[in-house]
């Protein structure tokens, strides 16, 4: 019997599985590894349970309704526990700065770090309102094509929305770290707050209009409701079994073909795995596969991260489920990750404690962290990795020792450390890239690749790598742009 395949069990081919599941289309969501998840897999070790990847998700009107398009309600699977403050901000000589919704709590933090920047803040938020109802409402709702977005451009214009954010940003505040502290959200999802364009500070409003989430258990909790959500619509989902090659008749997928010797012979396939590999590797001899391969390497690609995942003894109330650890430079920091390709003394870490909004990850009196360090990716800086990490993973847990936790070294319980070679080789990556293409000025929205393959009728992609791009609540939006272009394809 024929079917559809989706390739990749990320969040994209999870959520797109379980659409055209819930839409009658009889469905196989095929994952190298053997668990579901992607970068929002976890694990367990020693008692803790650990994030690899997100560590907050917003937009959580787009999980209810890929529950209830499923038939079910969310809460009934998943709990979402609200993050507060939604980040902390800190620089190296303590000072620290937190982002909360609340306006009666925002401003008198703004008036400590940038006292003369109340006025310039209030009209920075009414601009991101503006942003918002000109081109984020459009992106979301319409997972950015064309026509939406064309009709978002001179209202886009007028706000010079086109602009760096950094550049937009430093328009209305004039204090360097409120500057850093506004421009930052395009970091989450792998883009350079002095490249990426303004239409990004609508993620600032609705960050602070719906909030961000954390799902109790974890995010391996929240993927693993995802899969048993497939499952139990009737999908097929197959782990530890990496797709090798996809077969082509003419201009249509008509196969895919595992490692283990599975096949399968498909109406339509999804990639929801690195574009990359799926154009470079899996269609390999195949057009159009070598020629968009081509294209996608001249394309400029996200960095890769380092991480770090520990577990102390001791309870940390006062430290945030998510503080963004500044380094001592900026602009010149991010030129070396996104445009040099060195790797510098100093560094900007992401730092999630999840264990102080969901106590359960880890056992009472322990605590469950994760550091993930922006780097450049292994094109720009193809270092020994394996031979600089454990230097690397030492130096950022004396940077939270020296910053949060002086006896960290002595609390150490469990701890692992991933490098972009391992990232790459884990996940598939080109060049262990964590959130695919690079989003450049206007290029954020509409010059990402579409969800549908332009040449192979049949063919359609989701993720990460895809319009509109990488990040939890863009993800969802292409698996739901996907699974709809799919089902009119099939009828379904
Ligand atoms: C460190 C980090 C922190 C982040 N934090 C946040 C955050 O706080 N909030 C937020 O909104 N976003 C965040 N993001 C972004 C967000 O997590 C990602 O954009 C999203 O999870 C990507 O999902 P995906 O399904 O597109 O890809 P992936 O998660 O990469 O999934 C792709 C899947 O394809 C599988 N695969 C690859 N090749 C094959 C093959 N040949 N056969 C079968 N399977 C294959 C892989 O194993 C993988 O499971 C973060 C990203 C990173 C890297």
């Amino acid at each position: 019997m024929s079917r559809v395949c989706v390739i990749g069990a990320g969040l994209g081919g999870l959520a797109l599985a379980i659409r055209l599941q819930a839409r009658g289309i009889a469905c196989t969501l095929i994952e190298a590894q053997d668990r579901p998840g992607g970068w929002a897999r976890g694990f367990e070790a020693e008692g803790f349970t650990f994030d690899t990847g997100p560590a907050a998700l917003g937009e959580p009107a787009l999980w209810r309704e890929l529950w209830s398009d499923a038939g079910r309600e969310l809460g009934d699977d998943v709990e979402l526990l609200p993050i507060a403050p939604l980040c902390r901000f800190h620089w190296p000589d303590g000072a620290q700065f937190d982002l909360v919704a609340d306006d009666a709590a925002l401003l008198p933090e703004i008036a400590r770090i940038a006292p003369g920047d109340l006025a310039g803040y209030e009209d920075f938020a009414s601009y991101t309102a503006e942003v918002q109802a000109e081109g984020f409402r459009h992106r979301l709702a319409a997972g950015a094509g064309w026509r939406p977005m064309a009709a978002a451009i001179p209202g886009l214009l007028r706000l010079q929305a086109f602009r760096s954010l950094h550049g937009r940003v430093s328009g209305f505040v004039r204090s360097e770290r409120l500057r850093q502290v506004l421009a930052s959200s395009p970091l989450v999802t792998g883009g350079n707050p002095f490249t990426v364009s303004a239409i990004a500070a609508a993620a600032h409003r609705r960050e602070r209009e719906v909030g961000l989430w954390y799902p109790r258990g974890g995010f391996s909790a929240l993927t693993r409701a995802m899969a048993e959500l497939f499952e139990a619509l009737g999908g097929e989902l197959r782990l530890g079994d990496a797709v090798r090659r996809i077969h082509l008749l003419g201009n249509r997928v008509s196969a895919v073909e595992c490692a283990s010797g599975w096949h399968q012979r498909v109406e339509a396939l999804a990639i929801a795995a690195d574009l990359m590999h799926a154009y470079r590797d899996l269609l390999d001899g195949q057009a159009p596969g070598p020629a968009v391969a081509q294209g996608l390497a001249r394309r400029r690609w996200s960095p890769s991260v380092f991480t770090v995942h520990f577990a102390l003894a001791g309870s940390w109330p006062g430290l945030a489920h998510r503080t963004l650890m500044f380094g001592p430079r900026f602009k010149a920091l991010l030129d070396d990750i996104f445009g040099f390709g060195v790797l510098p003394r100093d560094a900007m870490i992401w730092l999630s404690h999840p264990s102080v909004t969901d106590p359960s990850l880890a056992p009472p009196g322990k605590s469950v962290f994760q550091a993930v360090m922006p780097v450049a990716h292994l094109g720009h800086l193809p270092i020994d990795w394996a031979a600089v990490g454990p230097r690397i993973a030492a130096r950022i847990l004396d940077e939270i020792g020296r910053r949060f936790i002086p006896d960290i070294h002595d609390r150490i319980l469990f701890c692992r450390s991933a490098t972009p070679r391992d990232h790459a080789a884990t996940l598939n990556l080109w060049q262990g890239s964590a959130y695919g293409l690079e989003p450049l000025p206007a290029a954020a929205l509409w010059l990402q690749p579409a969800t549908r393959d332009a040449r192979l009728g049949n063919l359609f992609r989701v993720g990460a790598g895809i319009r509109p791009g990488a990040g939890i609540a863009a993800v969802l939006t292409s698996a739901s742009l996907a699974a709809r272009q799919l089902g009119s394809e099939l009828g379904g």
